[in-house]
């Protein structure tokens, strides 16, 4: 889903646009600040009812964007810090697999795993297993939801084939929370690897 075109504020440097659509800010504005001294760094913060994005001056406009969804993406996970347990987690999985895999994906088991630093997410179908990394505690739960999907999914179809894809359409977050996971490596400046995402 793209993001609301950019509202242009009469200071060129300074404008307020639409946050795109995250829960926990869907009716906060989000104002960018360009500067010409900062070079690489972007940084965030909330300031009353708004959130400040501080970008280099250089940045182009798809990179504002991109940017300005990771920042977001990141104040609202630092500012839900909430660790689901496994118990917590076993009962989402079960949520998610009745609201879009029709019930039909039943994990024997969900946990997290401290093993599993190049995939955020892994299954045994044969048991019925699936772990998750726990490097995804913190993030947003549209992540965490998008990664349960994703492995549940494997419960049904293995592989990622056009049919393991079409299963996933049914979860609306998939695109925006597979963006998320590509953003977390490339901040991790870890080489962008296929096995650093979901397995
Ligand atoms: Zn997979």
């Amino acid at each position: 889903m793209p993001a609301d075109p950019p509202h242009r504020a009469a200071d060129p440097q300074r404008r307020t646009v639409a946050s795109p659509q995250s829960r926990a800010s869907a009716t906060s504005a989000v104002e960018v600040r360009r500067s010409s001294r900062r070079r690489r760094t972007v940084s965030a913060y909330r300031e009353g009812d708004r959130t400040v994005v501080l970008i280099p001056a250089r940045m182009s406009e798809a990179e504002e964007r991109r940017w300005v969804t990771v920042m977001l993406d990141k104040l609202a996970a630092q500012e839900s810090k909430r660790m689901l347990g496994d118990d917590e987690l076993a009962e989402r999985a079960e949520r998610l697999s009745a609201q879009y895999l029709g019930g039909r994906a039943r994990p024997a088991s969900v946990r997290w795993v401290t093993n599993q630093n190049t995939r955020w997410g892994s299954c045994t179908p044969a048991e019925g297993s699936i772990r998750l990394s726990h490097r995804l505690q913190g993030m947003p739960e549209y992540v965490i939801d998008y990664v349960l999907v994703h492995e549940l999914a494997h419960l049904l179809v293995p592989g990622h084939g056009p049919s393991f894809w079409e299963l996933l359409t049914a979860y609306p977050r998939t695109e925006r929370a597979r963006g998320y996971l590509e953003g977390v490596v490339a901040a991790d400046r870890l080489p962008h690897l296929p096995a650093a995402r979901s397995e």
